[in-house]
């Protein structure tokens, strides 16, 4: 679906959050699926309505949609919605503004499930290239026992008898009556005199499951991906709550990435600096040979058009930058350090003239690229 997210809503690129919201609120009267019910398109158009103001009404997200396209909230760890119910969940307090409490399933206060985390490693591979992953998560599901109720199966919960049913109770406090949740029940009113055995009366069970996820090409260590509805599910039944998954990519053994543009340092021996040949460099294929120019000088960038990871949001793949240093052997045989004798006595020890390097730039462009992260 490649639809634009203003022309979807029908609003211009200078809309204010005020006219994105109006726009939304005509266009979610119109495809609400209280109003069309078991109509699947007009479910779908509600879905991708609701993205679009999802992303539009938030600055960041729309920010971000505006220089990068729907991928670039996604990237962010922004999710879409799946089901019509996320749409409900996430915008419970619009919609109840939007149509009132009692306008179908809108307004209406459904139980939401816990949130459940998950890690997940990658490799530094997985992460540029994106992939498919089966995940083990244990969640958990109203007992089947009990019917998420905990009583067990043939007995009711019984009011409470210390609150009589109002969950909440009064003390007196000095001249104050204060009103607090009931110590006995909770504030659930209720009590459960036989819990049921398979749960202990809580009403939900584990379950194992295996879930197969993709990862988006480009992900980065530290980003966590939303998998919405993927939760728990509440007691006694409602919206299931969302899974998030940390992802963690390994470190490549010699390359460093930013982005789309890849890093390495590469050491190459002193005479080959002077006199020039070529090096073995390490990319993501594996090995390439490159260039030395004579008079290299440590610290030279070799720039690698092409060579880095896949761009996110267009065609064609990022740099690598290759920095040459000078590798200085901690240790060396008799034959070498006789050689190296020679030559030093050959150059005559002197020093080469200082030289200015960029230092600072490259300091501030580290800071820069730390900030932005
Ligand atoms: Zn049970
Ligand atoms: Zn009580």
């Amino acid at each position: 679906m490649a639809t634009d997210y203003y022309e979807l809503l029908g609003v211009g690129r200078e809309a204010t959050a005020d006219e994105v919201k109006k726009a939304y609120r005509k266009q979610a009267l119109k495809y609400h699926p209280d109003r069309n019910p078991g109509d699947k398109e007009a479910e779908e158009r509600f879905k991708e309505m609701s993205n679009a103001f999802e992303v539009l009404a938030d600055p960041e997200k729309r920010q971000l949609y505006d220089r990068f396209g729907p991928e670039g909230p996604r990237r962010a760890g922004f999710g879409g919605f799946n089901s019509v119910d996320d749409v409900f969940a996430s915008f419970r307090d619009i919609f109840g503004d939007m149509f009132g409490m009692g306008f179908g399933g809108a307004g209406q206060q459904r139980a939401r499930g816990a949130d459940r985390e998950v890690d997940l490693e990658l490799t530094f591979i997985e992460a540029i290239e994106g992939c498919r992953h089966e995940l083990k998560v244990q969640r958990r599901e109203p007992c089947s026992t009990c019917g998420g109720r905990g009583a067990a199966p043939g007995t009711r919960p019984a009011i409470c008898p210390t609150c009589r049913g109002k969950g909440q109770v009064m003390h007196a406090q000095g001249f104050f009556m204060i009103s607090t949740g009931c110590p006995t029940c909770r504030g659930a009113g209720s009590v459960i005199r036989d819990p049921c055995t398979a749960c202990g009366g809580e009403g939900l069970q584990q379950v194992d499951d295996t879930l197969q996820v993709s990862i988006p090409a480009g992900v980065e260590d530290g980003q966590t991906l939303r998998l919405s509805g993927k939760g728990d599910l509440p007691p006694g039944g409602g919206l299931p709550g969302n899974l998030y998954v940390h992802m963690h990519v390994a470190a490549h053994e010699h390359l460093e990435r930013d982005g789309a543009n890849l890093y390495v340092e590469v050491p190459i021996a002193f005479p080959l600096a002077v006199l020039g040949g070529r090096v073995k460099v390490p990319v993501l294929e594996g090995e390439i040979e490159i260039d030395v120019k004579p008079g290299t000088q440590p610290g030279e960038v070799v720039v690698l058009h092409g060579l880095g990871a896949p761009h996110l949001h267009r065609s064609g793949r990022g740099d690598q930058l290759v920095r040459l240093t000078i590798g200085v052997p901690a240790k060396v045989d008799e034959r070498t350090e006789q050689l190296l004798r020679e030559l030093a006595e050959q150059l005559g020890g002197e020093g080469l003239a200082p030289r200015h390097v960029g230092l600072l730039d490259r300091l501030h462009t580290r800071a820069k690229r730390k900030r932005r992260s």
